[in-house]
């Protein structure tokens, strides 16, 4: 996106607007297009008990390229909230994950081994009947809420904490687990944390990635540890790409593991059979 310059040209400034309107119509169109036409994917990245390497579950991803080039959904996921397409996206999304896994679960004739994990975006959680939406889609595909986890960030619950407390209690009683994405970069205050049924804090990649040399990053590392452990809930380290940081997290007592250490995000079939050879391996 071209910056206007400071020249006093109103010419050279509308032109840019325009670019940046232009830019953000052009996304918005061929996102719409691309909902209605079943041109999005999910891709399935694992997440693995530290102290054991198992899978216990997938994390999916929205994933779009149009005309064969990926965009990445840092770039179209706030276009899609600004534009209201989120709402379409997120029940596309949820309905997929929720296909995926009984699809999984019928290959293995069985319970197939993992969970999933579905992005819920702030916008989602004010606009939809999210837990009546869960509810049903889970019950349209016949998996049980337990299977679902649901990642929401901390810009969620800022704007109205009692109704997202009752919306995670509700979610709650479908079996769902929750997840606090990205934790750590947003502005949620502890209290209002300590209120609401939250399972897992996932621990954002910023400070995961380079705590093995930053003092101040490991202490807040420990810090989140800590906390979680003292509210009782579950903790994921995000971004971890060395074994090293792998097992430095298992040695502060973090649950859970995500990172290209293990896997980057797989399609569906690739990830359904690095379930299968990864944790029948490790029950060898
Ligand atoms: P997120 O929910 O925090 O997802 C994790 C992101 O970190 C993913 O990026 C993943 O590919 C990336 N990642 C995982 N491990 C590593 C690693 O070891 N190193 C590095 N450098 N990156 C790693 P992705 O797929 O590009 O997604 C970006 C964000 O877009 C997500 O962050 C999430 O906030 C949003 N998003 C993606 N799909 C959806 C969706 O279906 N709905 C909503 N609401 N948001 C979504
Ligand atoms: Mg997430
Ligand atoms: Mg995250
Ligand atoms: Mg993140």
């Amino acid at each position: 996106v071209k910056r206007a310059k400071k020249t006093g040209n109103t010419e050279l400034y509308n032109h840019s607007t325009f670019d940046v309107v232009r830019t953000q119509f052009g996304i918005e169109t061929a996102l719409r297009r691309a909902i209605d036409n079943g041109d999005m994917r999910l891709s399935f990245q694992p997440i693995c008990d530290l102290a054991t390497g198992r899978i216990v579950s997938f994390e999916s991803l929205a994933r779009w390229a149009p005309d064969g080039r990926e965009v990445s959904p840092s770039d179209f996921i706030p276009v899609a909230e600004e534009c209201g397409l989120i709402v379409p996206l997120g029940r596309w999304a949820m309905d997929e994950a929720a296909r995926t896994i009984a699809a999984w679960d019928k290959r293995a004739g069985g319970y197939c081994g993992a969970n999933l994990a579905v992005n819920l975006s702030a916008i989602q959680l004010q606009r939809d009947q999210i837990a009546s939406l869960v509810g049903r889609t889970l019950d349209s595909h016949g998996v049980a809420g337990s299977r679902m986890m649901l990642e929401l960030t901390e810009s969620a619950i800022v704007s109205d904490p009692d109704r997202i407390a009752e919306t995670l209690h509700a979610l709650k009683e479908l079996g769902a687990t929750i997840a606090m994405d990205d934790f750590g970069t947003g502005y949620s205050n502890l209290a209002v944390l300590q209120r609401l049924p939250i399972d897992v804090l996932k621990i954002d990649r910023s400070f995961v990635s380079g705590m093995l040399s930053d003092r101040d990053k490991v202490a807040i590392v420990r810090a989140v540890l800590s906390l979680a452990q003292a509210l009782g809930m579950r903790t994921t380290a995000e971004g971890i790409e060395t074994n090293e940081l792998a097992q430095t997290l298992a040695a502060l007592g973090c649950s859970y593991g995500q990172g290209f250490l293990y896997a980057r995000p797989l399609e569906a079939d690739a990830a359904f059979q690095l379930l299968s050879a990864r944790n029948a391996a490790s029950t060898a």
